[in-house]
């Protein structure tokens, strides 16, 4: 059936019961070992060139992947800010050549991106996904948050907890510009055929070990929900929480326990389920709200571990969070470039083989 994906996704999506779990993984899919002849940098200017790399990929696969996660170059926006970045032999890490905004001053600087004119390659990606894979599968559109945008693509660390303190009003100036260009960005990926937006917030700018909850609620969640509030009509938002070996927002505040992400207006959660917050933990106190996507560990199982272990940590997972519906097996994070292909396909065996609820 030509939309039996759809209706597996949005249904868990929707927390419900599936006729069985769904699975999804990404990565920076160009900079990937096989796909070799596809670009990370050139899909950084060539919408079609990020296209063809994601359908790439999913030819590539034994099976068939049931939602697409499509993974821009997470900086994008701010390329068009005047950030410059310098990509290496296809390496999925990125080396931070300049940023926009050096000085307090700078923030006023941004301006709105128009997704149909500087964003168009990114749109580009969208439209030629929509035609080409849309029909059969869903597909999410990558968007990050305003204030990691800002600690990371279009300014520094040192610049944005500075101002934080002592130039709030500027820091803010630039948020709102970069709160307007997701959402107007956003917006057109949806009305182009995008089936939903993966919205990420944290990884990196050490925003669970440096805000306090009420800095995260003034400079992170204030401008995450108005992204997330202008996609209330979409099919699919998922919020992903990022985190670190060093950091995530369980360890420092308990933030995860305590159910603040219940705050973003979103219909599905993907966190490091292996590195906090287990997935009965989560199940009981988000499953409620949101559909659960998690399950596999990036960083050990699937990027180092045999088929073998894969496919138990993937059965493990659906033990501990498919009952009842509401989930999609993943993976905590993008999957670092060397992932074996044969961990991709044992991830699917494994959701054929365990996340059946009927036939
Ligand atoms: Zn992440």
């Amino acid at each position: 059936m030509e939309s039996e994906r759809y209706e597996r996704v949005l249904t868990a999506v929707n927390r419900g019961t599936p006729d069985r779990v769904p699975w999804a993984l990404w990565g920076h899919f160009p900079a990937t070992k096989f796909l070799e002849y596809y670009s990370w940098e050139k899909a950084n200017r060539d919408g079609v060139e990020s296209a063809k790399a994601h359908i790439a990929l999913l030819n590539e696969l034994d099976y068939k992947m049931d939602l697409l996660k499509v993974t821009p170059f997470y900086k994008y926006m701010a390329c068009h800010w005047g950030s410059k970045f310098r990509f290496v032999n296809n390496e999925e890490e990125v080396e931070t050549v300049d940023v926009v905004v050096k000085k307090t001053e700078d923030w006023s600087k941004l301006w709105v991106l128009d997704p149909k004119k500087e964003l168009k390659e990114n749109l580009r990606a969208v439209s030629i996904l929509s035609r080409g894979v849309g029909k059969r599968m869903p597909f999410i559109y990558t968007v990050a948050s305003p204030i990691v945008q800002a600690l990371h693509h279009v300014s520094t660390p040192g610049r944005v907890y500075a101002d934080m303190k002592e130039n709030p009003d500027a820091l803010k100036e630039g948020l709102k510009t970069i709160t307007e260009t997701c959402i107007d960005f956003s917006r057109t990926c949806i009305e182009e055929g995008a089936t939903g937006i993966f919205f990420g917030i944290g990884g990196g700018g050490e925003i669970w070990s440096r805000m306090k909850q009420p800095q995260l609620e003034e400079y992170a969640l204030y401008y995450d929900r108005m992204v997330l509030e202008a996609l209330r009509d979409a099919p699919i938002t998922l919020l992903h929480i990022c985190s670190n070996t060093m950091e995530n927002p369980q360890s420092h505040g308990g933030l995860m326990e305590e159910g603040w992400f219940k705050n973003y207006p979103v219909k599905a959660i993907n966190w490091w389920n292996t590195s906090f917050t287990p997935l009965p933990v989560a199940k009981k106190i988000y499953g409620e709200n949101f559909c659960i996507v998690a399950g596999l560990d990036q960083s050990k199982t699937m990027r180092y571990g045999t088929r073998e272990q894969v496919e138990a940590e993937a059965k493990n997972a659906i033990q501990e969070a498919a009952k009842g519906g509401g989930f999609i097996l993943s993976a905590g994070c993008t999957v670092y470039q060397d992932t074996p292909l044969s961990n991709f396909n044992a991830v699917a065996r494994a959701a054929e083989r365990y996340g059946i609820y009927r036939r």
